[in-house]
């Protein structure tokens, strides 16, 4: 009897000691997780903002950019065509882009002129987009985003009325829009350009593509559940 009730307590021991180590390895994996990233346990709301994608797609991705900040050109030739390939043709996402306004008067010019763009034809805006970007020149520091270059950029491009948009540009039309933006920079504790949240997660480094990668494909999980 004695011995049967030792080997008990033997297998009671190891067990609890057995639970206690999974216990402690999915704490440390829990806080290794939230090292890495950042839940606001909110997302930010794209309704009104420059959207790609299938309107059903159950993930949201958001990039608050800002068209003077390098990093943002960068983000936008090297990560964001394997983000619409590999994600937003697939019906995965849906991208949206929301303006942040780091860099003074030449980024809220900017964002003035994208919203006209947008509000004008939302499919040609995303065209719009990338030629602004493309014109940032590697000396980002100096003036180029001018009313003049904004409607050079927007004339080489079909469906924008460049009429229409140095009306809203000397009009200020679309500061309303701006300003919601901003006010969203905010609310998001958005710190540098570009940020990118996916659903209410943000990124920690941007230029990471596995992490994010790994980061959509876990809220896609998480979303068939
Ligand atoms: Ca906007």
């Amino acid at each position: 009897m004695k011995d049967k009730n030792s080997t008990l307590k033997i297998a009671v021991i190891i067990t609890i000691v057995v639970f206690g180590l999974i216990a402690a390895l999915v704490v440390l994996n829990n806080n290794q997780t939230t090292d890495q990233i950042e839940s606001t346990g909110e997302q930010p709301p794209i309704e009104g903002q420059p959207t790609m994608g299938e309107a059903d797609a159950p993930v949201s991705v958001v990039e608050f950019g800002d068209f003077k900040c390098p990093s943002c050109k960068a983000w936008g030739e090297m990560i964001y065509p394997q983000l619409l390939n590999d994600y937003v043709d697939t019906g995965k996402i849906q991208f949206s882009y929301i303006n942040t306004l780091f860099h003074g008067e030449e980024s809220r010019l900017a964002a003035l002129a994208a919203e006209s763009v947008y509000s004008q034809n939302s499919d040609a805006y995303w065209d719009f987009q990338k030629a602004l970007y493309d014109e940032q020149p590697d000396a980002h520091d100096m003036e180029w985003v001018t009313e003049e270059k904004i409607l050079e950029v927007a004339g080489k491009i079909s469906g924008i009325g460049t009429d229409q948009l140095a009306t809203d540009l000397e009009e200020k039309t679309f500061m309303e829009e701006v300003n919601e933006d901003e006010e969203l920079v905010s609310e998001f504790n958005v710190q540098f350009t570009p940020s990118i949240m996916i659903n209410d997660i943000m990124v920690e480094d941007p230029f990471d593509y596995e992490a994010i990668t790994d980061l959509i494909d876990q809220e896609l999980e998480r979303t068939e559940e």
